[in-house]
């Protein structure tokens, strides 16, 4: 069985093509500035030369014809698009709607399209996709993946915000939670990889990239996620600033002149390791500068690692305990140096001890605490095309 795994911006369409009998990715690439000058495809089967196109998309339904043309094409790895057995898009919100994955239906679109006031950059590209695959390969089925669906599982009393019950039965306001797919997949991998109770293992994920959030969950099963009704909430991140008093933003629209959604914009796109450093989104950037003695760039890694400290510490709690903590993500999976500090630095009270040799690792599944570790502590790398295409899986095959 074959599987593509599309996820759309609002200018870009990334692919992966995914066998799922070996699980392994078969082709992927990327169209870029979709709708803009200077549409570009990028296209890589392993082990040959990378293949980049240059030509106009106009929009994602061009698109996605240039990427069925190339899968099956002169450098393709398809004979026809009949061996491409369904489609799973990735989707960021669904509000309460979708407990689950499913597949697409008018009702589905429906919903998605009602959501986009919640994900007013994602939503409005994800739908686009889907509807670009309609078209271009008429009667394959398209199945959508929730970035949401992992948080519907979070008990009452951690989803709902302490404001007026009325406006989340007016506007659907609550805690929703984001970077599911990865949490439901680290999860899952540290369950499977680290032996514990598939029941009752209580697990931290760190997915700590330039967004970056955390979830606590017992049996693979989300009570409690850092994210809210947006990617704002939570950790400090690549631009975002994660948890702010809401005084803020009403601070600087009086005193800057500016409305709640420049503000907004502001604490999504020029907050977080960027707005403290003042040098870059990048964490390898501002780790160098702070190296360099550039004192707001060591303080803002330093937020950054006691912010993700504070919220393992309260899901600890939250959960009576926890069995294992994992690390993930673009920082989580490739710096030894923010893993061994977060938890030297701040979870010595659990009983949680890094192994240095084990810790010296990149991108791969491994224990990295010691043996006589209370908190069993892991590297798993992310793969959220892969559990798109594991879920979309289950679904063709009912
Ligand atoms: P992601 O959003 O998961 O792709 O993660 C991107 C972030 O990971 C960027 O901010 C990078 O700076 C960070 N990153 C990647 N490699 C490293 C590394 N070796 N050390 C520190 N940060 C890294």
């Amino acid at each position: 069985m074959k599987i593509l795994v599309i996820n759309c911006g609002s200018s870009s369409l990334k692919y992966q093509l995914i066998d799922m009998e070996r699980e392994t990715v078969t082709a992927k690439g990327l169209c870029e500035r979709i709708g803009i000058e200077g549409s570009k495809l990028t296209h890589k089967v392993p082990d040959r030369e990378d293949v980049v196109i240059e030509t106009p998309m106009p929009d994602h339904s061009v698109a996605v014809k240039l990427v069925f043309n190339e899968l099956t094409g002169e450098h393709g790895v398809v004979g026809s698009v009949d061996e491409i057995d369904a489609i799973g898009h990735r989707v960021l919100h669904g509000a309460n709607k979708f407990t689950q994955s499913c597949v697409v239906t008018p009702e589905v679109k429906k919903v998605i399209r009602e959501c986009f006031d919640l994900g007013p950059l994602h939503n409005p590209a994800n739908l686009m996709g889907i509807e670009a695959c309609e078209k271009v390969v008429p009667g394959k089925k398209n199945i959508a993946v929730f970035d949401t669906t992992f948080g519907m599982s979070l008990p009452e009393k951690a989803y709902y915000y302490a404001i007026p019950t009325e406006y989340y039965e007016k506007y659907g306001i609550r805690r929703y939670g984001f970077h599911g797919t990865s949490h439901a997949y680290v999860s899952g991998e540290t369950i499977r990889f680290g032996k514990l109770d598939p029941e009752k293992a209580r697990v931290i994920v760190c997915h700590l990239g330039n967004g970056a959030s955390i979830s606590a969950s017992i049996g693979g099963k989300a009570i409690d996620t850092s994210m809210g009704l947006t990617p704002l909430e939570g950790l400090i991140m690549g631009t975002r600033s994660g948890d702010v008093d809401g005084a803020v933003i009403q601070f600087i629209a009086n005193h800057e002149h500016k409305t709640a959604d420049e503000v907004l914009n502001i604490l999504n796109k020029k907050s977080g390791i960027l707005g403290m450093s003042g040098v870059s989104s990048d964490f390898r950037d501002v780790e160098k500068a702070a190296a360099e003695g550039n004192h707001m760039a060591k303080v803002a890694l330093e937020a950054f690692r006691y912010r993700v400290a504070k919220y393992i510490g309260a899901y600890a709690a939250a959960m009576n305990g926890v069995d294992a903590i994992s690390f993930t993500a673009g920082v989580g999976e490739n710096d030894k140096n923010a893993r061994k500090r977060i938890v030297e630095e701040y979870l010595g009270y659990l009983g949680a001890k890094i192994d240095d040799e084990r810790n010296n690792v990149r991108g791969e599944e491994r224990l990295i605490s010691s043996d006589d570790s209370r908190v069993k502590i892991f590297l798993i790398p992310t793969n959220e095309e892969l559990a798109i295409a594991r879920d979309t899986k289950r679904l063709v095959l009912g």
